[in-house]
């Protein structure tokens, strides 16, 4: 029987309306003979406001941070109650419920004692969102006649110990998948469990990074090779940008896994970065749907995408990144100087997404952080060093801008208007990237659709729901 691993993002379990239509989706899988196994996110905004509750009991407001949690213990009661009728099986619900707020109380009322919030803990806090929103689905998709059963993730996706962004081990996740779910799955059982939460061999809760889910469905996918994975969300699929900043947004219907990661690793929010490398180890198509239109066929991720007749698929972009400018007064770019400026990355831990380099300067861009003053001072031993951030990082990509000639000078001309500040081309061919002011970023995206998706190709872009939107006032 063909297996689908489906992820369900927060918007598609964000109130019992919506559990709801992910149960019909689910169950419709079912009854066209597939074997689902399931994993849900926390319910919309539950991550950010433990988090929040967290920093809050940290900084001594146990007030403040006991009553986000009660304010989340009554949603999540409310949605169980709405959507389990059954007494014995809504006692149950509620009880788990209670139980797990019980003990997050408790872990708020230990860091409003201790005042101080480790990166460990943060993972424990923002556990409880998946933890309780998947119990909630189970319930709600077994009282829908689906015969699930609910699984903690944390006894099969098994991590290092690096909190808040741990490395999956695949070994052991693959073989956690064979002992605890395979037998379910054999049953004709569908499983389903948190996305994004994970646990340390010795059975510390971890988690896999904001946005993990989306990787948690892909490491299942892998671990159990599955036929197909499907990543539900609230868009139509991935589009030609955020359709958030431009309206226009068309759908892209197949896009490879190369262009895919690209995107996710350049912003796009729409899919975890690191959610495509099981899929592509095991050559598994990923599809990306909108629970809110399940008749929309979405976007097909697949190894090799077909010829495009437009360069670009898609304009991706990162926010909230710094620019550091190293100058060599007193050494210039001598032997040895750039992997001296990289180890001070490393040992800070901080990932750099773009270099540029010239005789006397480095630049580099890396995600704004609280790292930032220590990594300067570091570098400041080395030459003279300055930050700045709020810069946001825009990349164009397209396998098909291989070989073309000219590219540049159309992408910088559409946004002559614009300051660049740096630019990279030809890292993996398919990109092309620039860095500009945060406050630029959402025209430059607009600017660049409009000179880019002016007459896409009806062959890899949903043009139909354009010719739809064109038509819409008139009619
Ligand atoms: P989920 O909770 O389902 O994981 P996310 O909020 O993480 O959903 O991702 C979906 C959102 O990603 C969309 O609502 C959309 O605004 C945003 N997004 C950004 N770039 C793109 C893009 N190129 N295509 C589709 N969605 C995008
Ligand atoms: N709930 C987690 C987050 O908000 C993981 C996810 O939704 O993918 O980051
Ligand atoms: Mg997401």
């Amino acid at each position: 029987m063909s297996l689908v691993v489906m992820k369900f993002g927060g918007t598609s379990v964000e109130d019992p309306a919506a559990i709801a239509r992910t149960a019909a989706i689910v169950a419709g899988r079912v009854a066209s003979g597939r074997q689902p196994v399931v994993v849900v996110s926390a319910m919309a905004k539950v991550t950010d406001q433990l988090l929040r509750s967290a920093a809050a009991a940290a900084q001594g407001d146990r007030t403040g941070a006991l009553a986000i949690s009660s304010r989340l213990r009554a949603r999540h009661r409310d949605t169980a109650c709405a959507l389990v009728k059954n007494a014995a099986d809504s006692a149950a619900l509620i009880d788990f419920i209670d139980q797990k707020f019980d003990s997050l109380d408790e872990v708020l009322r230990g860091l409003a004692a201790i005042l101080e919030l480790t990166p460990r803990i943060s993972d424990l806090v923002a556990s409880y969102g998946e933890r309780v929103s998947s119990r909630i689905v189970a319930a709600a998709f077994k009282e829908r006649g689906i015969d699930a059963v609910h699984v903690d993730a944390r006894d099969i996706i098994i991590t290092d110990s690096q909190f808040q962004k741990a490395i999956p081990l695949d070994g052991v996740i693959e073989k956690r998948s064979a002992e605890k779910l395979r037998p379910l799955i054999s049953q004709g059982k569908v499983p389903v469990m948190g996305g994004f939460i994970a646990s340390n061999e010795a059975g510390i809760t971890t988690t896999l990074g904001r946005g993990g889910s989306d990787f948690t469905g892909a490491l299942l996918g892998g671990a159990l090779t599955a036929d197909t994975i499907e990543i539900w969300t609230d868009v139509d699929g991935i589009m030609t940008c955020d359709p958030r900043v431009c309206p226009d947004a068309l759908r892209v219907k197949v896009i490879s896994f190369e262009e895919a990661a690209e995107m996710a690793y350049f912003g796009a929010k729409v899919l975890h970065p690191a959610t495509i490398l099981p899929a592509v180890k095991k050559n598994i198509p990923v599809l990306v749907l909108n629970s809110r239109n399940p008749g929309c066929e979405g976007t097909r991720i697949i190894s090799l995408a077909p010829h495009c007749k437009s360069p670009f698929k898609s304009i991706a972009v990162k926010k909230k990144l710094s620019i550091i400018d190293v100058v060599a007064s007193r050494m210039l770019m001598t032997h040895g100087y750039l992997s001296e400026i990289f180890a001070i990355f490393d040992k800070h831990k901080c990932p750099v997404d773009m270099v540029s380099t010239s005789e006397v300067s480095v630049s580099l861009t890396v995600d704004s952080n609280e790292k930032l003053p220590a990594i300067a001072a570091d570098l400041s031993q080395l030459a003279d060093v300055k930050y700045e951030g709020k810069k946001a990082l825009i990349c164009m990509v397209g396998e098909d801008i291989r070989g073309q000639n000219g590219m540049a000078a159309q992408v910088f001309a559409a946004i002559r208007h614009i300051n660049v500040r740096m630019i990279s081309q030809g890292a993996s061919e398919i990109n092309m990237s620039f860095m500009i002011e945060e406050e630029d970023a959402d025209e430059a995206v607009r600017s660049l659709h409009a000179a880019f998706f002016q007459n896409p190709d009806p062959a890899i872009f949903d043009v139909e729901a354009r010719k739809g939107q064109l038509l819409a006032p008139s009619s």
